[in-house]
């Protein structure tokens, strides 16, 4: 039987553990298998691009699991009342093929994407950090907001978005957390100003420039999360040229990050390098950092190990037929004799 985690499951479990210590866990995940970068069969997600939109493919392995993710990017989709980004992802037994783990991955992504975020601020940005701007504040922004307070011990959060309903939707939803200085900014340039950190994730399909070059002061950390396509970016092509750049998997990042406008030779460092520590993180207290992030398959691996690992220690979610279990594993015919259940109406 495969282990399957629906959005509800994946709520339980969360409310069990607390939000920022499945954050804080799971980062750890994470931190762990890029530590074992060379174990991993790679390869740049597969993406089909539509005029508003992407939907991709993102699979790894080692040498015990499969994962793979099915995500989806359009951003013109809050218009229509829809997620802008939506997933789900499966984990199968190398072994024998046997899909173990159907999950949920839209909250998943959010939690792991904010868990990636603040493991490489730990290694980028300055150590007395304290505070961040966070523009485009849409569905992954609270899960940042939290990341960065609870793994770097961010306490002031400078918010900014076009749309002024998400942004009193974000600094709504950060109040139950009084330990946070929430402080709204009329502008970009008035959210970064004095920021430590700057993170982006904002949703356009388009070169768009939501950090010019003049925003950007020395030793400021950039968390650029929204850029992550190709045609859709979000920063001044000078910040790129002038930081030291980190990215998660280069032949993906070259395609789909910040970096898509830079030379093929480019100076960028691979994520998994700092990690395991032959190469820095932030070289000097005046540096500009800044982590490309697109989002890489192993982070997904690693989320979806950790949703396993606690939905099995905490008993969360149900068994699912989703391959055939059989008395007789070469008398597949047999299943369609047996009495199916009778169909229950499962659509709303
Ligand atoms: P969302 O649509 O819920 O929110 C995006 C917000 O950005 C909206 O509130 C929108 O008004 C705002 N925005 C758009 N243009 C802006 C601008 N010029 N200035 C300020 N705000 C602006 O989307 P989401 O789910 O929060 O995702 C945000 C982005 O993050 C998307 O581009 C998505 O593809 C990306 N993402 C990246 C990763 C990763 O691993 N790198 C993971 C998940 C999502």
């Amino acid at each position: 039987m495969t282990r399957y985690i629906d959005v509800n499951d994946l709520c339980y479990l969360v409310s069990q553990k607390g939000l920022q210590t499945c954050i804080t866990e799971m980062a750890e995940y994470i931190r762990a298998d890029y530590l074992r970068w060379q174990d991993f069969e790679k390869c740049a997600r597969l993406a089909n691009h539509s005029p508003d939109g992407v939907i991709e493919l993102m699979p790894v392995s080692d040498a015990s699991l499969y994962a793979f993710k099915y995500v989806n990017g359009h951003p013109k989709n809050t218009l229509a009342g829809m997620l802008t980004v939506m997933a789900f992802g499966a984990l199968g037994d190398v072994d024998t093929g046997l899909p173990v783990l159907l999950a949920e991955m839209t909250l998943t992504t959010a939690i792991r994407t904010a868990a990636t975020s603040a493991l490489v601020a730990r290694y980028l940005a300055r150590d007395n950090s304290r505070s961040m701007a966070l523009i485009g504040n849409g569905s992954q922004s609270e899960f940042q907001a939290l990341a960065f307070h609870a793994m770097l011990g961010i306490t002031e959060i400078r918010l900014f978005d076009i749309d002024a309903k998400a942004t009193a939707k974000l600094a709504a939803n950060l109040k139950a957390f009084p330990a946070i200085k929430v402080i709204l900014a009329g502008s970009v340039a008035e959210a970064v100003k004095g920021a430590d950190i700057v993170t982006t994730v904002t949703a356009d399909k388009a070169y768009a420039t939501i950090l010019t070059d003049e925003m950007i002061e020395p030793g400021m950390h950039l968390n650029a999360v929204g850029g992550d396509c190709p045609g859709k970016t979000e920063l001044d092509r000078r910040i790129v040229e002038r930081a030291r750049v980190i990215v998660e998997y280069e032949p993906q990042s070259r395609i789909e990050g910040e970096i898509q406008h830079m030379p093929e030779d480019s100076p960028v460092t691979e994520l998994w390098q700092v990690i395991n520590g032959q190469q820095p993180g932030r070289e000097n207290a005046r540096q500009v950092t800044l982590f490309d992030s697109v989002g890489f398959a192993i982070e997904d691996y690693s989320a979806l190990r950790y949703v396993l690992d606690v939905a099995k220690a905490l008993d969360v979610g149900s068994d699912l037929e989703l391959v055939p279990d059989l008395a007789d594993p070469k008398d597949l015919f047999a299943r369609l004799a047996q009495q199916p259940r009778a169909q229950q109406k499962k659509r709303a």
